[in-house]
């Protein structure tokens, strides 16, 4: 079943152990390079190993031969699908979020053409419905004919092995852009980046600190020049443009940035990818702790779900709360929200659209 992933780690893998260094999965379920070989013939031979990889591919860029060891753990999943507790939760997840309690269309009342549609996926907005409301605005403001477009972009399902949802859950979105006449996706979640390239699409797809990165910023809220440190998410990865813009937001609202060693094409997991928390729970908090304690200043990134991941760990913003959150700074230490807020904070977000231009 993996005999192309098998055929190159055999022609190409040098045994340099890299990728056994690097990777926190790797290290914590295995000893050798040959034991990662022998679980891949077995075909994951057991549901820890198959299930435990974050799909960050850090292997990719740090293995000489750009061996990606994810990508086979990947196929995997897909042969054998979800595990049923991922299942459970993924389907009720996403029975929500497609659902009227959050999924919503709304083109730019004030513009008779569309010619973008901003898509903030579920996390964001489960972080703050007050941020996207903000940042909706801001960019309706600047760019007339934005569109806004609530709903989920199936990655949770692509992780898990579910490629047909994930396929079909894309491909959704991908059609109600179309149907508000838009060709632009403006994306605010890295994940939501990667699900929407997986597959080829006929949109262009942009990420929202390239754009905000791109006009005139609102008058920034600021306590004072801080440092902090950047965490790129993993689904940035390789993603030049996203990776600068990000700084770059933060350098115009004032701020210092001190990198870390693991940081832009080199950056780790959060411990949150690739579902690993409901095969491996214990592994995913490591990796969240380790994260957030490469990091000596607090910490900014731009994935809600890392945000949420690392906070705990060390005080960490969304980028965007530098932008238009004018209490940054106690929003540094806030608690993530617990599942049933986020619905909360998800509903009430789309009735507040409705209400302000809805018509
Ligand atoms: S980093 Fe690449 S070459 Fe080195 S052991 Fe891992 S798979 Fe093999
Ligand atoms: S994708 Fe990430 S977690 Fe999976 S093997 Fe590669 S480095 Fe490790």
């Amino acid at each position: 079943m993996l005999e192309k992933e098998l055929k190159e780690i055999y022609e190409l893998c040098v045994n340099c152990r890299l990728c056994l260094k690097e990777c926190e999965f790797l290290k914590s379920l295995f000893e050798t390079r040959d034991s990662i070989i022998v679980d891949l013939e077995a075909e994951g031979a057991n549901n820890k190993t198959l299930y435990s990889c974050t799909m960050c591919d850090l292997c990719e860029t740090i293995c000489p031969s750009e061996l990606n060891i994810g990508r086979a753990y990947l196929k995997l999943r897909q042969q054998k699908g979800p595990l049923p507790v991922q299942k459970k939760f993924i389907d009720k997840d996403q029975e929500w979020v497609l659902s009227d309690n959050f999924a919503l269309a709304l083109p730019d009342p004030d513009s008779s053409e569309c010619q973008r549609v901003f898509f903030p996926g579920c996390h964001l907005v489960g972080y703050s419905a007050d941020l996207v409301m903000k940042t909706y605005e801001h960019l309706k403001a600047k760019l007339p004919g934005t569109a806004i477009l609530l709903g989920c972009c199936g990655a949770s399902r692509r992780e898990c092995g579910d490629d047909a949802l994930f396929k079909e859950t894309a491909d959704n979105v991908e059609a109600e852009v179309k149907k508000l006449g838009a060709s632009e996706i403006i994306v605010a979640c890295p994940n939501c980046r990667y699900a929407f390239t997986e597959h080829e699409r006929s949109l262009k797809i942009r990420s929202i600190y390239e754009v905000l990165d791109e006009i005139e910023l609102p008058e920034m809220a600021s306590n004072g020049e801080r440092t902090f440190t950047v965490h790129d998410p993993c689904r940035a990865r390789w993603q030049d443009e996203m990776q600068d813009a990000a700084r770059n937001l933060i350098s115009k609202a004032g701020h210092k940035i001190e990198e870390m060693r693991y940081s832009r094409d080199l950056t780790m997991c959060c411990g949150l990818g690739g579902q690993i928390p409901y095969a491996n729970a214990p592994l995913s908090k490591t990796m969240a702790k380790l994260r957030a304690e490469q990091a000596e200043v607090d910490i900014v990134t731009y994935c809600a779900s890392c945000r949420d991941a690392l906070a705990p760990h060390k005080p960490t913003l969304h980028v965007l709360d530098l932008i238009f959150n004018p209490d940054w700074d106690e929003a540094r230490t806030k608690p993530a929200e617990k599942p049933s807020e986020k619905r909360e904070h998800q509903s009430a977000l789309r009735a507040q659209l409705l209400e302000k231009f809805g018509g």
